[in-house]
């Protein structure tokens, strides 16, 4: 067949089924619990790909905004930003997957390709719009939904590849926690003679912990309690200390380079602050629902800054999937059957989850 004849075949497929019937959870409203939900996805443009999701894990930021607790909802939602895959079908241009290929999403879907940021892999900054994986819009307004589904359809230049040697349960977290502590560990310089703290041993945490391990840096991890401390040590921390104990912030003030702070609730950031040296920074990764004060002293005596960091682009996100490749680096997973999902939502409030739960979406035809 020619181009063009697949082309019209390809548009006469479309016009007599426009869209295709998809399974999934979504959460109606703020207050409601995640249930079955029946929605559309558009047929592969030419450059789309059409994926069969098999696993997709739980993200804080999912239950963030299924609760509307950043005031920004689009219901009903279907959440799930940590979608892993294999390729079923693909657009006639189409070069870089083919059917039968892993493949993987994470936070974004889309962008506009053209501002500044676009152009230098920045996507998830993009000036005009990012198109978030769900609780977004595509370039023509339609919602998004994301990865508590059986298929997913997206442009190829926003689709990532796992590494063959990565198990595709426990690569799924790599697509959001993953690159969200690996893109500022990148930035902020981590790696041999750097002091790193990771504030929170969860999702993000627990990847930070790893990737920080493996970059070089002496790492420690600041947990609310010592109950997590075998794990921390496992995972690749030099040091645990429990916040609960107000030594640790005497024994450790003037200590980190690098401090990632990837708790969901609010906090007092002077406190942490206080452990930087001089010139250190606080990068927040974590996005509670009420804001945190900025205590201006503590940046003040010691040149400190306090900043942010979103996930990560694409080009990035790949970087961070290869280096786990070569380092073999996964989550630790609990993978669950999508019924389970609100009581999984549950357990991460109560941060008892070792360290992701992974929806194993074969569960949807139970
Ligand atoms: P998570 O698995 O629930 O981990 C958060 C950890 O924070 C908990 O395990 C706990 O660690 C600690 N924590 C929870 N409540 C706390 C409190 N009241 N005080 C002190 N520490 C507390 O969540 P996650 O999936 O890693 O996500 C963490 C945050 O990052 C969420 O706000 C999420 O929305 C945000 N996020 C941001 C991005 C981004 O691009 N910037 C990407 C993904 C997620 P311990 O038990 O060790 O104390
Ligand atoms: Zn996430
Ligand atoms: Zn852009």
């Amino acid at each position: 067949m020619t181009v063009s004849q697949s082309s019209i075949a390809e548009e006469s497929t479309r016009l007599t089924n426009p869209t295709i019937p998809t399974r999934g959870y979504a959460a109606v409203t703020a207050k409601a619990p995640l249930a079955p939900f029946s929605f559309e996805r558009r047929q592969p443009r030419e450059h789309d790909v059409l994926i069969d999701i098999q696993y997709c894990g739980i993200c804080h930021s999912d239950i963030h905004q299924a609760r509307d607790e950043w005031g920004d909802a689009i219901f009903p939602m279907v959440p799930g930003h940590e979608i892993v895959g294999t390729v079923k079908g693909v657009g006639s241009k189409v070069t870089k997957f083919k059917v039968g290929d892993r493949a993987a999403i994470g936070c974004f879907v889309d962008s506009c390709r053209t501002c500044p940021e676009c152009c230098s892999g920045l996507e998830q900054y993009c000036a005009v719009r990012t198109s978030w994986t769900y609780n977004g819009r595509e370039k023509d307004d339609t919602p998004t939904y994301g990865g508590y589904s059986e298929r997913i359809v997206v442009d190829e230049n926003y689709v990532l590849r796992i590494p063959e040697n990565l198990a595709l349960d426990a690569s799924a977290p790599l697509l959001c926690a993953g690159i969200t502590l690996y893109s500022p560990l990148k930035h902020w310089h981590a790696g041999p003679g750097k002091k790193v703290a990771i504030v929170g041993l969860g999702g993000l945490g627990h990847m930070g912990v790893k990737l920080a391990h493996a970059l070089g840096a002496e790492v420690t991890v600041l947990s609310q309690s010592l109950r997590k401390q075998a794990d921390g040590k496992r995972l690749g921390a030099d040091h645990f200390y429990a916040t609960s104990d107000p030594e640790t912030f005497t024994k450790l003030e003037r200590s980190f380079d690098l401090i990632l702070n990837t708790v969901s609730a609010q906090m007092d950031l002077g406190q942490y602050l206080n452990l930087l040296r001089v010139d250190g920074a606080m990068v927040m990764v974590g996005l509670p629902e009420k804001d945190n004060p900025v205590p201006a002293g503590a940046l003040v005596m010691g040149r400190r800054s306090l900043a942010g960091s979103a996930n990560g682009g694409i080009r990035e996100t790949q970087e961070m999937l290869d280096f786990c490749g070569k380092h073999k680096i996964v989550s630790d997973i609990e993978v669950i059957p999508i019924q389970q999902v609100n009581e999984a939502y549950e357990r991460v409030l109560k941060s008892d989850v070792r360290y992701r739960f992974v929806i194993d979406m074969a569960s949807l035809n139970k």
